[in-house]
């Protein structure tokens, strides 16, 4: 069925589990990650994110995903993650997306609550949830990487506040966390997360968690985390198959996609099994 992320967060957010969010840009992984989630009987996010659209357009993303989340046989919720432009997130809402993360993180503190408040208006009025960013996530690597990554860590304070004006649905925090390959392991603040879960009381968003480790994500989420956002391992899973399929001797396309299918399947199944989601 497909639902926004409100009340699938807000219970994850009292019985302290997580609930995954994947990016999908094909339906090969749109697949492995539904059929695990009925298999599994839980709740799961989906999506596309807007640095993702070269790849595969809004669109089409829409046209397999909406259709997919809405026969799924547990809650599905379709989100579009890291919108950097309003009029991209309002073209998700238009497509069926339920919900919009509005990433005006790298903005001015007061800028990043008006874009972001007026989204949430817009949002609730059609049933869609927001996630907002407070500091910011940088990447482990290239153009986004952040020289002192602590210095754009959320402040529990300043959180306590954009929540309370903005009305967001959920909260992505910078606590020691990156996107994409970590070079070594990160040191995640738990002390932060839990400052930050307590003083705004919205379910927090861990982004960049390929990498961390099963314990990482254990105390994180014990703190009050409710969404782990995961590509990096959930894409390098499909090319793991595709070698297997290659190594086989599999020589077309359609002959790899089982492949494909079955080792992102095994990555879905670990995360959601350690995100204790139910
Ligand atoms: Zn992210």
């Amino acid at each position: 069925m497909l639902v926004n992320m409100k009340q699938m967060l807000n219970k994850a957010f009292k019985q302290k589990y997580a609930v995954a969010f994947f990016n999908a840009v094909n339906i090969e992984m749109a697949r492995a990650v539904i059929e695990t989630a009925e298999k599994l009987n839980c709740p799961v996010i989906i999506g596309t994110a807007q640095i993702l659209l070269p790849v595969t357009e809004l669109k089409y993303v829409a046209d397999y995903l909406i259709p997919m989340a809405k026969n799924a046989k547990v809650d599905v919720c379709v989100h579009y993650d890291h919108g950097l432009t309003f009029d991209r997130c309002i073209e998700a809402l238009d497509l069926g997306f339920t919900s919009i993360m509005y990433d005006c993180s790298t903005l001015s503190y007061e800028e990043n609550v008006k874009q972001v408040s007026e989204m949430v208006r817009i949002c609730h009025e059609r049933n869609a949830t927001v996630e907002g960013e407070l500091g910011h996530v940088g990447d482990n690597a290239g153009k986004g990487k952040l020289s002192r990554p602590e210095d754009f860590y959320t402040d529990p304070d300043m959180a306590y506040d954009y929540v309370t004006r903005t009305k967001v649905d959920a909260l992505a925090v910078a606590v020691g966390n990156a996107h994409g390959d970590y070079k070594f392991p990160p040191k995640l603040d738990f002390d932060r997360i839990d400052t930050i879960a307590k003083k705004t009381g919205v379910p927090l968003v861990l982004h960049g968690g390929s990498g961390l480790s099963d314990d990482d994500f254990k105390i994180a989420i014990s703190k009050g985390v409710c969404k782990v956002n995961i590509f990096t391992d959930l894409d390098k899973a499909g090319m793991r198959g595709i070698q297997k399929a290659v190594s086989e001797g599999m020589d077309t396309v359609t002959k790899m996609i089982p492949y494909e299918i079955d080792e992102m399947k095994k990555t879905v199944e670990e995360k959601i099994r350690i995100f204790g989601t139910r």
